[in-house]
């Protein structure tokens, strides 16, 4: 039981100007300064993003500041807890990604999230790791043909990603956005 107010002094909010980030950069700042929050990750690159990750003092809940500076789009707000997520059974059909999803499962890699498309409405099985691709190097490694696409997504909501997309069957494996990785410990998969 926790009776932290943090969350409702941290709401989710859409940023789309220099001065709303200017604005949500001197708060997190001022929280800083308060000890309510203590700074997990900071990489900014001035010219490009700001990514940076906040944990309340208090309550351990986590907070993260996103912004891609061309284009001025981001966010901030709580990072949702993961969902326990099923580990023992994979509903993919495409062979392709089969031979994908064999290897991360294989080499300790843990999916945060199995289920349908995360963007709704679609047929087919998503699954999430918390790695990157070389897209490269991984369609070589696992002879994934034309069928199977690459590409890279930014979603404010959602979060941002990269993905194999197997249009004949819907199913795919997704990642982080290579730019929202960058600085983060994140591994990419590269053979
Ligand atoms: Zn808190």
């Amino acid at each position: 039981m926790t009776t932290c107010t943090c969350s409702a002094r941290l709401p989710f909010r859409a940023l789309k100007t220099k001065e709303d980030l200017a604005e949500v950069r001197q708060r997190f700042r001022e929280l800083l300064e308060e000890g309510l929050l203590e700074l997990l990750q900071n990489y900014v690159d001035e010219n490009h993003f700001d990514n940076t990750l906040y944990r309340c003092t208090r309550c351990g809940c986590e907070y993260i500041l996103n912004y891609v500076h061309k284009g001025f789009r981001g966010y901030c707000g709580p990072v949702e807890k993961p969902a326990v997520v099923d580990t023992t059974h994979f509903e993919m059909r495409s062979v392709p990604l089969r031979r994908l999803l064999d290897y991360l499962l294989n080499s300790g890699h843990e999916p945060s999230y199995n289920g349908s498309s995360v963007y709704g409405g679609r047929p087919g099985n998503w699954v999430n790791f918390g790695c990157c691709f070389d897209e490269i190097s991984v369609r070589r490694k696992f002879n994934l043909p034309a069928t199977v696409e690459y590409s890279e997504h930014y979603d404010v909501k959602g979060g941002s990603i990269s993905m194999f997309y197997d249009e004949e069957t819907g199913d795919a494996i997704f990642g982080p956005h290579p730019l929202m990785a960058k600085g983060t410990g994140v591994k990419t998969i590269r053979f």
